[in-house]
């Protein structure tokens, strides 16, 4: 009789508990088969009713889904795929340019059951593994802070984890991505679906500039209104809803400001 051993690996991230998942397979570059070494990281919600469900799933073959690691409401931290490899996470995607965001990024799956199971909050003891995590990934990555995204940033329209009420802030106290303080809410003008013109030209030009997917035709269509949420999940969490107000404009040239390439 032979039994099939599942091979394992050394985890990356030294306090890792290591899962295999068989859901992944080697970093390409573009059309060349090369290995492309990670340059960001996504962070996602399980979205599932446990965490013990979600594991499972992210380990069996048949869900053809993975992450380099998941984080439990705990802190405790498996790694599931080596960084070295690509696990399979992000999906349809796109980022200032590039597809293949599986290839060029580091997945986490951070236990929570998401926008269906109520928007509960992420503990204290998991926030601070995930940012211990991070800090470690990006200290061995030189991972610029404006390449740490949400799975929505990448996926707007089709996703929308970690969530508007993932503490993005703690993490960017803690030394891990960017955050600028986002103008509160207020009257002004506003941009929505079916305006086009300059203001919107303008408005597309800046959430490409930070690497949205959005069409330069000054028409503010769906996938305008689908990045603006985007926007909106990750840096104006108060009000998520798809109108460019004054507080979002705003708030968004701040962030381009923030960024080391305009500064
Ligand atoms: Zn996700």
């Amino acid at each position: 009789m032979k039994w099939f051993r599942a091979e394992t690996f050394d985890p990356d991230f030294a306090a890792a508990l290591v899962r295999v998942s068989p859901n992944r397979n080697a970093r390409r570059d573009g059309t060349a088969e090369r290995t492309h070494p990670p340059d960001m990281i996504l962070l996602h919600y399980t979205g599932m009713a446990s965490g013990k469900a979600a594991l499972d799933w992210l380990c069996a073959r048949e869900s053809e889904v993975s992450s380099h690691y998941f984080v439990d409401e705990g802190g405790i931290v498996t790694q599931l795929v080596p960084e070295s490899e690509r696990a399979w996470h992000a999906g349809q995607s796109f980022w200032n340019g590039e597809t293949d965001i599986n290839s060029a990024s580091i997945g986490i799956e951070i236990v929570n059951p998401g926008h269906e199971g109520g928007c509960p909050p992420f503990p204290i003891m998991q926030m601070r593994a995930v940012a211990r995590l991070c800090r470690d990934i990006i200290a061995r990555h030189e991972i610029a802070a404006a390449r740490v995204l949400a799975h929505s940033d990448v996926a707007p329209g089709r996703k929308s984890d970690p969530g508007e009420w993932f503490d993005w802030k703690y993490l960017a106290d803690e030394g891990v991505g960017l955050w600028v303080e986002p103008e509160p809410l207020g009257g002004g003008r506003f941009l929505q679906e079916g305006d086009s013109g300059m203001p919107v030209d303008a408005l597309q030009t800046m959430l490409r500039l930070y690497g949205y997917k959005v069409d330069a035709d000054a028409t503010f269509g769906t996938a305008t209104r689908e990045a603006v949420i985007a926007f909106q999940r990750h840096f104006r969490p108060a009000r998520v809803d798809g109108i460019a107000d004054a507080s979002t404009i705003t708030t968004l040239h701040r962030l381009l400001a923030a960024l080391p390439r305009f500064s």
